[in-house]
């Protein structure tokens, strides 16, 4: 593997109008890595900086279906780098689990709340080894993640340009709110005239989660503060890995008429929002784009589960 060759932009294609919108879709879920997604565009970020840094241990932290630790797992075999994985105790087995075993790397369980002592813990026994461990935070967060959204606008500027349109609204799926920070960072950086990012949440409820997504901007672009962050809390559905029959629904209508896969947890849940979103607030007649921030093996635990 290597890290230095350019990755090409993922694809834009449109989908069927909805309410008299034109509808677009950012398949991220096809960037060329590890079943690709938001995680991995991070991922790529992060051991950039683990080879300059030339480190030879990577640890982060996430819950048994993390998409991010199955990216990091595997952009750690692939760079014969030794991976630990700090998980909450009592994770249920998911595709992405087995994915982080199968690619080599130690799982570690604790209490949920002995999460950041055992990160500590893990860093201070590799060091005493003798190795140069890097810690990734959670989700990709940090600016590193921001950094990689950021520089997305510039393919969706490329596109806009191809197309001869603006997206008026870019929509996705809000966890950690690093992906929508680089969104807003990266609009605001090309455009004069800012577009609507919306964040659907997928489990952080308000003010919080908006207010994390303000701290990272503001983290990343050390000053001015951006307007309003649109940080959507009304569609959680009982919180993290939560669905509905609504959820469930809009993965086989997407599926089915577009052939593109869809996840309960995150991609699923925030398309799904979208488009109650856009009808309660009576959006009309503009050019939205969603960006499909991968899960694709969430898309199989869900057709499991539904079976
Ligand atoms: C992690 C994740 C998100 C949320 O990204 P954040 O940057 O944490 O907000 C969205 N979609 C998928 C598929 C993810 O794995």
């Amino acid at each position: 593997m290597r890290l230095s060759e350019p990755f090409p932009a993922t694809p834009i294609q449109r989908l069927d109008d909805f309410l008299g919108n034109q509808i677009y879709i950012k398949r991220d879920d096809l960037f060329p890595l590890s079943f690709g997604g938001n995680k991995a565009r991070k991922a790529v970020l992060f051991f950039q900086e683990i080879e300059r840094q030339n480190s030879d241990a990577v640890v982060t932290y996430g819950s048994a279906a993390s998409n991010h630790c199955r990216v990091v797992a595997n952009l750690a075999a692939a760079l014969q780098c030794r991976c630990l994985i700090i998980s909450p105790e009592g994770a249920n087995d998911s595709f992405n689990r087995q994915l982080c075993a199968e690619f080599g790397a130690e799982l570690i369980a604790c209490p949920l709340d002995h999460v950041s002592a055992t990160i500590d813990q893990t860093m201070a026994f590799l060091r005493a080894e003798g190795s140069r461990p890097f810690f990734i935070p959670g989700g990709g967060h940090g600016n590193l993640g921001t950094r990689a959204y950021d520089l997305v606008c510039d393919e969706i500027a490329g596109e806009e340009r191809r197309r001869g349109l603006r997206f008026d609204y870019i929509f996705l799926a809000s966890g950690t709110g690093t992906t929508q920070a680089g969104l807003i960072c990266g609009s605001q950086r090309l455009g004069e005239n800012p577009r609507r990012v919306v964040g659907i949440s997928i489990a952080r409820q308000l003010p919080r989660g908006a207010q994390v997504i303000l701290e990272s901007v503001r983290e990343y672009r050390g000053e001015g503060a951006p307007e309003d962050i649109v940080f959507v809390d009304r569609y959680i559905e009982g919180g993290y890995g939560q669905f509905d029959d609504a959820i469930s629904k809009t993965i086989r209508d997407v599926m089915r008429r577009h052939g593109v896969p869809l996840d309960p947890t995150y991609t699923g849940k925030a398309f799904c929002g979208m488009r109650r979103f856009l009808q309660e607030s009576r959006v009309n007649d503009k050019n939205v784009l969603f960006i499909h921030t991968g899960g694709t093996p969430i898309f199989f635990d869900w057709l499991e589960k539904t079976r």
